[in-house]
């Protein structure tokens, strides 16, 4: 029998209310691991009366009292990282190694939530007019929920809620229903961590289920992450329901190499960028431009790394590329790749022979001579599939990579100072790197692109703590003629 996922509301694991379910299936073998529930309205309507009618008793707790679950829950965490990691790779498909990274990275937010009591300082200035005083406190503000994606298991959800829970407020996490196993077992680890029941919950489903969070009245603010369409959806919606959000929409990185780059390195990182987790990641390259002279070498690198990618299952220590997510990312993939071949694209590498294995699998992919309004320079593919570019300076890589509708990161690959400074002072998106494929902010920056990539004002990971909480204003006077009240006779009396 395989299971149906569980919800975890006010510290118990409940069965969705839903006769519905959707199947998770292990990408690389095509194994049925588990059927997640498409979601039921009584779900959240539960997950929402458990963490508002914890709230006021976890807001009252000292912050100092709160972070000590963290902590706990940092070494639970610990003891189970292999095993999360395995989880990730059979419900996602990627490698080990990456799927390390993706638990390696929620651990941080955590170690980073830890030390929400030195942030959570308020404000205070004396004599802002005579006799009066002002401070500002840092207040949590209820029940907020995270909507996840698929492509980070573990770490997408913990970009916010520890940093939402630490600052006071209660929490409720829908994972995407395409990987709730990962979650699935941090909420046992939650569990085991003895956080007060309410304070964080889970609650399983679909679209319905996102639908219903963003217009639930008891639900404070989201944080959304996922494609574009569906983050400008979350985001006029729930802003139009009065909650406060942020949405974290899709990508399209151009990653630019200069003729002075260190070729072979930069190229790797390149590629790295490109193919890592197939390509699901937000931060993925997936248009490589080069600049003058740097092309040819670029496309001879490129090629030849990229055909060394060993596909194959992410638990096989020689894999290292995994499956796509689904048989329809799969296939949408493959239309994509059969589109650009028809638009005149020239295909270097073709990774559609390995689509033939069993399993969600496509192989690099690689097309020269793309043009800036193709499909491959335009859309965001979401899979191992890239192009590339010739330009011929600095500023026309930057006038591509401005012109694009989305702005989540773009990298420079140099070793000239001044080039590096020019680039990050005229790229539009919002999270550059520097001889790096994969800038990834850590923990202890915010994470959030800009343009298409991102609506909202504030970002997440530590950022976050500016959405999690409201900065509450009082204005004090105390009257001198009380001062002198004190030291008269009747106080003794
Ligand atoms: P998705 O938009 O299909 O789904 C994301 C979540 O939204 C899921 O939980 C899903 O159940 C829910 N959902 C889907 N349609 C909805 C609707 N109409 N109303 C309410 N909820 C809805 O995204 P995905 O395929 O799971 O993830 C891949 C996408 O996420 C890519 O576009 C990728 O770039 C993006 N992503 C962005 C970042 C970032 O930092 N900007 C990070 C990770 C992933």
């Amino acid at each position: 029998m395989v299971e149906t996922v569980k919800n975890y509301i006010n510290g118990q694991f409940v069965p969705s209310k839903s006769t519905q379910t959707t199947d998770v299936i292990n990408p690389a073998t095509m194994e049925l691991l588990c059927h997640t529930p498409t979601g039921h309205e009584d779900d959240l309507n539960a997950a929402v009366e458990a963490a508002a009618a914890a709230f006021p008793a976890w807001r009252d707790t000292p912050a100092v009292d709160r972070v000590q679950y963290f902590f706990n829950f940092k070494t639970i965490l610990e003891k189970h990282y292999e095993e999360l990691a395995t989880l990730v790779v059979k419900e996602h498909g990627k490698t080990y190694k990456e799927a390390l990274g993706d638990v390696r990275r929620a651990i941080q937010m955590v170690e980073t939530a830890i030390g929400l009591p030195a942030l959570l300082r308020g404000e205070y200035k004396d004599n802002v007019a005579r006799n009066i005083d002002s401070m500002a406190q840092r207040r949590p503000l209820g029940v907020f929920a995270c909507i996840a994606p698929f492509n980070f298991p573990a770490m997408v959800p913990y970009w916010f809620f520890p940093f939402a829970v630490a600052a006071g407020n209660t929490y409720i996490i829908k994972p995407s229903e395409l990987v709730p196993l990962t979650q699935v077992r941090m909420f046992e680890l939650i569990h085991e961590a003895g956080f007060p029941k309410g304070v964080i919950n889970m609650v399983h489903g679909g679209k319905d289920t996102g639908n219903q969070i963003l217009t639930h009245p008891g639900i404070k603010g989201i944080s959304f992450v996922g494609s574009t369409p569906v983050a400008k959806h979350i985001y006029s919606t729930g802003t139009a329901h009065g909650k406060r959000v942020q949405a974290l929409g899709g990508a399209k990185n151009c990653l630019v190499i200069l003729p002075d780059a260190s070729m072979e390195k930069s190229v790797q990182a390149m590629v790295e960028s490109c193919y890592g987790c197939a390509g699901e990641r937000c931060l993925a390259g997936s248009v490589l431009v080069g600049v003058g002279p740097a092309y040819n070498k670029m496309k001879e690198l490129a090629v030849k790394y990229a055909s060394e990618i060993v596909v194959g299952d992410g638990m096989d220590p020689k894999t290292t590329m995994g499956p796509v997510v689904t048989a329809a990312a799969k296939q949408r993939i493959l239309d994509d790749i059969n589109k650009a071949v028809e638009e005149g694209a020239e295909l270097l590498l073709d990774g559609r022979p390995l689509a033939s294995m069993k399993g969600n699998f496509i192989g690099p992919t690689i097309f020269d001579h793309v043009k800036p309004d193709s499909i491959i320079a335009t859309k965001e593919i979401f899979g191992p599939v890239i192009g590339l570019m010739q330009v011929k300076d600095l500023d026309e890589a930057i006038a591509m990579i401005n012109s694009s509708n989305y702005g989540n990161t773009a990298s420079l690959f140099t070793s000239n100072g001044a080039a590096v400074r020019h680039f990050i002072q005229n790229v539009q998106p919002s999270m550059v790197g520097i001889n790096l494929g994969v800038p990834a902010p850590m923990s202890i920056f915010g994470f959030g692109g800009s343009k298409d990539s991102f609506f909202g004002d504030i970002k997440g990971q530590i950022e976050s703590i500016d959405f999690f909480t409201e900065k509450h204003i009082s204005m004090i006077r105390w009257f001198s003629e009380d001062l002198t009240d004190v030291s008269s006779p009747h106080w003794s009396t």
